[in-house]
């Protein structure tokens, strides 16, 4: 993978080369984890915790992919839909997955406390936004979160939206009171801290280069040492590659990019006042506020690694397309990671054969579903909890090799094509109700100018020997889309 960006991968918070230990010797222990992202590094944290002896092996440094560079958003859910996780497995185990995934946005919380992690500039809130005027789908998903799965939710109608995001791309909004956000490139080497303290090994600089689970005891080769262990996790995300090469194939990787405006200035409230994060509802684009003044922006995304560089000039046009007021911004920091899709959406936790743990498929939301992952597979270790079986109708499914990377991509140009094409119909079907709204009033003051009105509508007669239909409650969206696009 290309590397991030210079300050995310030798600022401060990110031990120099020199200061990484490298395994060299021959060990045992009983838990081996490949890959320090959030994933093995939750596992680490969690296991040694509970008295086990742990060492990470980490080809490149703590948080180096996806982990070191992701925006910090921590919100309940998957990325697979609620509604399609319900249809997949049924009301009362997607109930209980929802029920976990609150768990680990819980356990980010009290992990990057104040007292274990200080100076994570925890903020709170977060916003998911539809481009398209859908208010009675968000009324359905509202219900669903707020009464079914015991979430705590808000429906915004397009007015609240736009009085905090001031452009006319978003509509309806869901506000998430209990999401927050944490400094992401901290989040992940505190865990590393926080590990190491528990009694955790972490080993930079050394990738595994095979794995043999045949045997009760498990073995790793290192370039330069050989490991055993009775239970090995791997959490390599996209990168076990020929390791592993059939689990790999599993996954879709994706190249997604981020960046951080300059100081943005006063300039900025004229934009956006929302101290949250705000995602919109078709995963294009992710942004919120940091350090008072100015916008840090998740958008593009690829099927193959690229400079990170090469996407400030896309992301500074992405800003200005929804945020016109703000006309140009400069970027100031560019960085990328690779994330693995599955292709049922669901994150891939579990057990592949006895002492061989998977933890990995995070995708875009892996805050929440990582530290999940990790407290169930150490406490299965450990303590034998048999909760990561809801995650066994998600099996591992090919996604295709190196054509379904291709397919990938075409299907991510299509998904964007296709909702920014619905965001431009939802504008239009805005503005025309707009004028449709002043023809009328027009209309209506010369009627009452005039002393005339226009004749009623007539109403169509029910047919005969049936009761008449009762109206639809109105969705409580604003009139205009209650009434629907003018014919
Ligand atoms: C731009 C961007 C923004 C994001 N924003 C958010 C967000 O706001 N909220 C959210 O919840 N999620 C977000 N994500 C997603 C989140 O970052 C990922 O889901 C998560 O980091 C995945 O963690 P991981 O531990 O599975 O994988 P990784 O971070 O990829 O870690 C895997 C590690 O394994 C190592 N490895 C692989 N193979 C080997 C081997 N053979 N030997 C040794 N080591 C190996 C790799 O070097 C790597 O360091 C974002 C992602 C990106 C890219």
């Amino acid at each position: 993978m290309t590397e991030t960006s210079a300050s995310a991968t030798n600022g401060p918070d990110v031990p120099a080369a020199r200061e990484r230990a490298r395994l060299s010797f021959d060990l045992d222990v009983d838990i081996a984890i490949v890959g320090a992202g959030l994933a093995g590094l939750t596992v680490a944290l969690e296991a040694a915790r509970l008295g086990a002896s742990v060492a990470v092996l980490e080809g490149r440094h703590v948080g180096w992919n996806a982990s070191g560079h992701q925006l910090g958003t921590v919100m309940p859910g998957y990325g697979l839909p609620i509604g399609d996780l319900i249809a997949r497995i049924g009301f009362e185990d997607a109930r209980e997955l929802w029920a976990l995934s609150k768990q680990g946005a819980e356990y980010v919380r009290a992990t990057a406390s104040e007292q274990s992690m200080p100076g994570m500039a925890l903020s709170e809130g977060a916003l998911e936004v539809s481009n398209v005027d859908a208010g009675d789908q968000l009324i359905s998903r509202l219900q669903m979160l707020g009464e079914d799965f015991e979430t705590e939710v808000e429906g915004w109608q397009v007015d609240r939206v736009r009085a905090e995001l001031k452009t006319d791309r978003y509509f309806h909004g869901v506000y998430y009171p209990k999401a927050f956000q944490v400094d992401g490139r901290k989040y992940v080497h505190g865990l590393a801290a926080l590990a190491r303290r528990a009694g955790a090994r972490i080993f930079e600089d050394t990738p595994v280069v095979s794995v043999d689970s045949s045997g009760i005891r498990k073995r790793i080769v290192t370039p330069s040492a050989r490991l055993r262990a009775s239970h090995i996790v791997l959490a390599g995300n996209i990168h076990l590659g020929a390791t592993l090469p059939r689990l790999s194939e599993t996954l879709l990787p994706v190249w997604r990019y981020g960046a951080v405006t300059a100081p943005l200035g006063g300039r900025l409230a004229e934009a956006m006042t929302f101290q949250g994060s705000v995602a919109d509802s078709d995963g294009i684009d992710h942004f919120r506020i940091v350090d008072g003044d100015r916008l840090m922006w998740a958008s593009p995304e690829t099927t193959w690694a690229a400079r990170p560089e090469r996407f400030a000039p896309a992301i500074a046009r992405r800003i200005r397309t929804i945020f016109p007021k703000l006309g140009r911004v400069e970027i100031a920091e560019t960085w990328g990671g690779a994330i693995g899709q599955t292709v049922h959406g669901m994150p891939q936790i579990g057990q592949l054969r006895r002492g061989l743990w998977v933890a990995s498929g995070f995708g875009r939301q892996g805050l929440n579903t990582s530290a999940m992952a990790g407290q169930l597979i150490a406490r299965s270790i450990l303590w034998g909890d048999e909760r990561w079986r809801l995650f066994s109708p998600f099996e591992l499914v090919w996604a295709g090799g190196p054509t379904g990377r291709v397919a990938g991509h075409l299907i991510g140009m299509w998904g964007r094509g296709s909702s920014a094409a619905a965001g431009a119909l939802a504008r239009y079907r805005e503005r025309m109700r707009t004028k449709e709204r002043i023809h009328e009033a027009r209309l209506a003051e010369a009627n009452r100018q005039a002393g005339t009105r226009p004749p009623r509508p007539s109403r169509p007669r029910p047919p005969p020997g049936r009761p008449h239909a009762q109206r639809p409650a109105a969705p409580p969206t604003n009139t205009a889309d209650a009434e629907g696009p003018p014919p």
